[in-house]
């Protein structure tokens, strides 16, 4: 078969975990999806002629999603890694972000990862988080759907700690006034964030990278970054 045009599609379907703030979370008033990645994900779809429509799923039923062609990209904080990009095609990274812990404000025993051995850890279903706790000596994991109930099962004592990742951290703990959470210690790794797509998808991610190249050099993503992080 010959070569085809790279038309963009007119609808595309974007999966997301809706509660992964500032990234993607729902507005408590509107209910809409709001958020880094939203905003983002919408500019892109702008630049390609595109209609981006959100689908709120698991995080990890996110990859199987692309898998099966039920959605046709992927946004969600989610880190590149080698493991996910043999099942899926990446972007070039558009955010840099990393690990850290939150522990509850009076927590004086746990300043670095080396502190949580043995300790119960929170972290997210299917993250590079669980991943990263998963490795600590003697410790004991639990994992919740979502980040939030992670950091609820911490405010309830039920854990030491929660592994995560770091803006999403910081976020939670100005939202909360820092009264109930700290964040303690350098970030464990340095993860990139990309947008994913079925393997076999390649050119759709090709049309991604390039209206990302675009909204960089017109200053879209710059005023996006700005308006979800500050300076
Ligand atoms: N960045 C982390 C990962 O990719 C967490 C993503 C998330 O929970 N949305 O595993």
């Amino acid at each position: 078969c010959g070569k085809q045009e790279a038309k963009p599609a007119k609808v595309l379907k974007v999966g997301s975990e809706a509660a992964f703030a500032p990234f993607e979370f729902q507005d408590e008033s509107t209910k809409e999806y709001v958020g880094f990645d939203i905003d983002l994900i919408k500019a892109i779809g702008k630049q390609m002629g595109a209609e981006v429509q959100i689908q709120n799923m698991g995080f990890d039923g996110l990859i199987p999603g692309l898998e099966a062609n039920s959605i046709d990209l992927a946004i969600s904080g989610m880190t590149i890694t080698e493991e996910r990009a043999k099942k899926v095609s990446f972007s070039k990274p558009y955010y840099k972000s990393g690990l850290t812990m939150v522990v509850k404000s009076d927590n004086t025993s746990i300043k670095s990862f080396k502190d949580l051995e043995g300790k119960k850890i929170a972290v997210q279903l299917g993250t590079t988080g669980a991943d990263e706790a998963k490795k600590v000596k003697d410790a004991q994991i639990r994992e919740f759907n979502s980040a939030p109930e992670a950091f609820l099962e911490l405010k309830a004592g039920g854990v030491d700690a929660v592994v995560n990742d770091k803006p999403v951290n910081e976020y939670y703990i100005a939202k909360t006034g820092g009264n109930d959470a700290k964040m303690v210690g350098e970030p464990l790794t340095a993860e990139d964030y990309g947008i994913a797509a079925s393997g076999k998808n390649k050119e759709l991610i090709a049309q991604v990278d390039k209206a990302i190249e675009e909204l960089k050099k017109n200053g879209e993503y710059e005023k996006i970054y700005v308006k979800w992080f500050g300076k």
